[in-house]
């Protein structure tokens, strides 16, 4: 496996839409070398998800996980998820403010409204038809990653950039209270 290189805002090709994967291009060993790949960039960079085009490939793949994660020391741990040409349906018109990073932003944070309930449809690595419904943060990183694949960034949702804040002075002025507010999503997403 290879850890690859990861594109930053500003790169032209993270504002390209990437294209779907046929079934015959993912049972490639190219496709599956470059899953592997993204898995292995994804924990050693500590991100919660990469996208391919974050790594210059141009192909609707991501990839998800948060386990113990020291960038989002908050977040409840997630099961690795490979997405190949996944399609996500609002299925509440409620959302979250969540705080976000990214991988191809360094070190900024901001605020970003996200759908809580949605439906997820993809193909998983072995070329099956999946289909679920993901609610609560899962769902806002799903978002997140799925934005990659249409070439938005976080930061083209920010409702309002007086939110935007570096990495440190999140951590300063404005971890508390999203904390707050994530513990009452959290809380939600347990009772339901
Ligand atoms: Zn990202």
């Amino acid at each position: 496996m290879t850890l690859l290189k990861i594109a930053t805002i500003g790169h032209p090709l993270l504002r390209e839409r990437s294209r779907e994967v046929s079934l015959p291009e993912l049972g490639s060993a190219e496709v599956q070398t470059l899953i592997d790949d993204l898995i292995e960039t994804m924990r050693d960079a500590n991100g919660a998800g990469i996208a391919a085009p974050q790594c210059y490939r141009l192909l609707r793949i991501c990839v998800i996980e948060v386990k113990g994660n020291p960038r989002y020391p908050h977040l409840p741990d997630i099961p690795l998820l490979v997405l190949v040409n996944p399609v996500i349906t609002p299925l509440s018109p409620e959302t979250f403010n969540n705080y976000e990073g990214c991988l191809s932003v360094p070190n900024l944070r901001g605020l970003v409204a996200r759908h809580t309930h949605v439906k997820l449809a993809y193909t998983d690595r072995a070329g099956q038809p999946i289909e679920r419904e993901v609610r609560g943060l899962a769902a806002c990183i799903l978002q997140h990653e799925c934005d990659h694949l249409d070439g938005t960034l976080f930061v083209d949702r920010v409702k309002d950039p007086r939110s935007l804040t570096t990495l440190a002075d999140y951590e300063r002025f404005h971890r508390g209270a999203f904390l707050d507010s994530l513990r009452v999503l959290l809380n939600a997403e347990v009772s339901r």
